[in-house]
């Protein structure tokens, strides 16, 4: 049995794919959305996280790493020896491997496996998953793995995994930036948005950002809430402190980490990530359209 814990954005379509390979039990903070995830996808509602003590794997896709040492306090020390930890949060390296310390003290043997590819790619199964931790339990659950991704990369040991999602996010918030400021100017000297992106998107400056999220997103004024900004600036935060654990001094980063954290503090906690264009729109007096 796999128990899976945090049916959010990204949880809710991951779970349903995991099931569709394994008996899953699913609990959620908000106990309705699991009941709800039950009834749509044959997944068993736990009422409570003591539920799921004779799962031999647990899964958690929660925002933050706080929240998964919070439950596994509670949910550990009931776990038999040999369960196997596969935490699909963006989490903090560092962190992560405290908390894989004290799993391994239990016999649990923790992966940290972040994904990439947003909800469409959940829902597809097509997720990107870097894993960091040992090579062999990556060998023994990368059925798990393969249940909700297509591309499966074993980055290096614990703590890689989320350093190298924390990275990625980097960039992509850079190049939402850089895409920001460069739009605004051109549309500014008469250039819209949309052509601009035409002749980008057949060019070198071209990035996800130029070819999905800024159509599909900015450009048709929809802003549709899949992937939160605080997740995104805390994603920022922890490719900082990568770097400062890494001793690699990066002014770049290090501004593009202060920009999101007051854009997600200006915006509020309930826009997409791709609203951070809406403070260089805000500042220009243009909208990228
Ligand atoms: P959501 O905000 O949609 O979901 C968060 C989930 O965590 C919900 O199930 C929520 O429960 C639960 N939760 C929140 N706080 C607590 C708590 N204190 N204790 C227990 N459960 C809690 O987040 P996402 O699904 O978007 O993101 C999850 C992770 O995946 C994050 O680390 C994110 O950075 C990462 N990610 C997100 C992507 C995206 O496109 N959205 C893409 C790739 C990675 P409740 O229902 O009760 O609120």
């Amino acid at each position: 049995m796999i128990g899976f814990i945090g049916l959010g954005a990204m949880g809710r379509p991951m779970a349903a794919n995991l099931a569709s390979a394994a008996p899953t039990s699913v609990w959620n903070r908000t106990r309705e959305v699991a009941e709800q995830h039950a009834a749509e996808h044959g997944t068993r509602a736990a009422g409570d996280l003591a539920e799921l003590a004779d799962c031999e794997i647990v899964v958690t896709c929660l925002p933050t790493t706080d929240e998964v040492a919070h439950v596994a306090g509670s949910l550990a020390p009931l776990l038999g020896e040999g369960t196997v930890w596969i935490d699909h949060t963006s989490g903090d390296p560092a962190a992560s491997r405290e908390l894989a310390a004290d799993l391994a003290g239990r016999g649990i043997a923790y992966l940290d496996a972040p994904v990439s590819g947003g909800t469409d790619g959940a829902e597809a199964g097509t997720l990107t998953v870097m894993v960091g931790g040992d090579a062999a339990i990556v060998a023994d659950v990368r059925w798990c793995l393969e249940a909700v991704g297509e591309r499966i990369v074993h980055v290096g040991p614990l703590g890689t995994g989320h350093a190298t999602k924390a990275v990625n996010n980097a960039m992509l918030a850079a190049a939402l930036w850089a895409a920001a400021e460069g739009l605004s100017a051109l549309t500014s000297a008469g250039v819209s948005a949309s052509l601009a992106l035409e002749a980008i998107n057949g060019s070198s400056g071209r990035s996800f950002v130029t070819e999905r999220l800024l159509p599909e997103r900015v450009v048709t004024r929809t802003f549709p809430n899949t992937f939160a900004l605080p997740l995104l600036a805390k994603d920022v935060r922890l490719a900082g402190e990568v770097l400062t654990e890494a001793g690699v001094d990066g002014p770049v980063l290090g501004l593009i980490q202060q920009l999101t954290a007051a854009a997600a503090e200006q915006l509020g906690p309930d826009v997409d990530h791709t609203a951070l264009v809406q403070v260089v729109e805000r500042a220009t007096g243009v909208e990228l359209t």
